[in-house]
């Protein structure tokens, strides 16, 4: 369709997937320069709100998409994270003032909100992505990106860890006395604030295969696991349920030298999905997509494209490298007395606890 005279002809952008990332850009690109579709092959909201911890970046972010105030309203604050040990003994406490966890569905459901209604919905699954010149295609689709798999080649594709993550959130405010990550030999348990009681989050070496599981049974073998940590983490388990529980293997992407090819982008987990011990994922994801779009809004698309990548490249790969770090200190077998013992002495350092 010409444009009326006058008006330039806007860019065509095409965000694949409709998660954290992709919302976040789609409410936050200028549509009189850009317009805008994005895909999403899931009907409705997630099913399981587990507790997204929101950093101060990510914060910022919310505040450009213009959500923070209704996204915070809704979130429990946390104060600062304890690793213990599996009996439940402080080890170190780390500081996180300001900090606080959202449920991934208030999240979506605000960053939805957000989208103006001329930004174009398609539903369903997007097969496979052809470069468009004209245009630009975003991958905001995850860990198994199509559009990697499609533009950055099989070498780029996904890589499983040996860990299976298990999640969810049980009535009541357990939190509020057994907060704190417990880190035992080769298993680690979450235990937090959720807005709906407590947000809890376990992570075990396993063999099972992806797709080959029910929630259910994970669930079972977890109570096995962790049958001798401490009573709180007990009860998390005996009170969890399979339909507000989560259980899959852990996926991250390889080190990619590049989030830009062409009139390609990718961002948030398409870019850099990392393991979860930082709890950094979905807060890069915020301000992948907070920034990508204010660099396109103000730039030309090529500029704002070399733009994005000087911007969010190195830090985001600094981020992804230290959680997998953090991961293997977290979940160490032979290394855990060495490990405990120096996290007690650094609990005892002036500025820790
Ligand atoms: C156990 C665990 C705990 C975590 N805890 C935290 C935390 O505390 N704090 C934090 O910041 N992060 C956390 N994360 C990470 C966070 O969940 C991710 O980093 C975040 O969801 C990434 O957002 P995204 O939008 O990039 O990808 P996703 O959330 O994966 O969204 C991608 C979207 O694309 C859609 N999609 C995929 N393929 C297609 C296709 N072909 N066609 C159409 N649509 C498609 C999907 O349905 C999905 O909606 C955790 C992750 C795990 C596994």
């Amino acid at each position: 369709m010409t444009p009326p005279t006058g008006q330039a002809a806007r860019t065509r952008v095409s965000i694949i997937g409709g998660g954290i990332a992709g919302l976040a850009l789609a409410a936050c690109l200028d549509t009189r320069r850009f317009e805008v579709t994005i895909s999403e092959q899931r009907a409705g909201l997630p099913a399981v709100g587990t507790s997204l911890a929101m950093w101060p970046a990510a914060q910022q972010a919310l505040a450009a998409v213009g959500i923070l105030d209704a996204v915070r309203t809704s979130s429990p604050a946390v104060e600062g994270v304890a690793v213990r040990d599996p009996a439940g003994t402080i080890l170190t406490t780390a500081r996180a003032a300001g900090l606080f966890g959202v449920s991934r569905i208030e999240l979506i459901r605000d960053l939805d909100a957000a989208v103006p209604a001329g930004v174009q919905r398609a539903a369903g699954r997007i097969g496979g992505v052809r470069r468009d010149e004209s245009g630009l295609v975003v991958g905001a689709d995850g860990v198994h990106s199509v559009v990697r798999r499609d533009c950055w080649g099989a070498r780029a594709g996904a890589r499983i860890t040996p860990f299976l993550a298990v999640r969810g959130v049980v009535p009541g405010p357990l939190w509020r006395e057994h907060s704190g990550e417990y880190w035992g030999r080769g298993h680690l348990f979450g235990i937090g604030p959720a807005a709906a009681g407590t947000n809890w989050y376990a992570a075990f070496r396993s063999g099972r295969e992806p797709g080959s599981f029910s929630v259910a049974e994970v669930l079972a073998e977890t109570r096995g696991r962790y049958a001798c940590f401490a009573p709180a983490i007990r009860e998390v388990l005996a009170t969890a349920v399979p339909d507000t529980s989560l259980a899959q293997r852990v996926w991250t992407t390889p080190p990619l030298g590049r989030y830009v090819r062409g009139r390609v982008v990718l961002v948030g987990d398409a870019a850099h999905a990392m393991t979860p011990n930082l709890g950094r994922g979905a807060c890069e994801a915020l301000v992948d997509a907070v920034t990508l779009a204010d660099m396109l809004n103000r730039r030309p698309l090529d500029e704002g494209l070399a733009a994005y990548e000087r911007s969010r490249h190195v830090r985001t790969q600094a981020v992804r490298a230290a959680s997998s770090a953090v991961m293997r200190l977290a979940l160490a077998e032979r290394a855990q007395p060495v490990r405990d013992a120096l996290l007690g002495l650094a609990g005892r350092l002036p500025g820790f606890r």
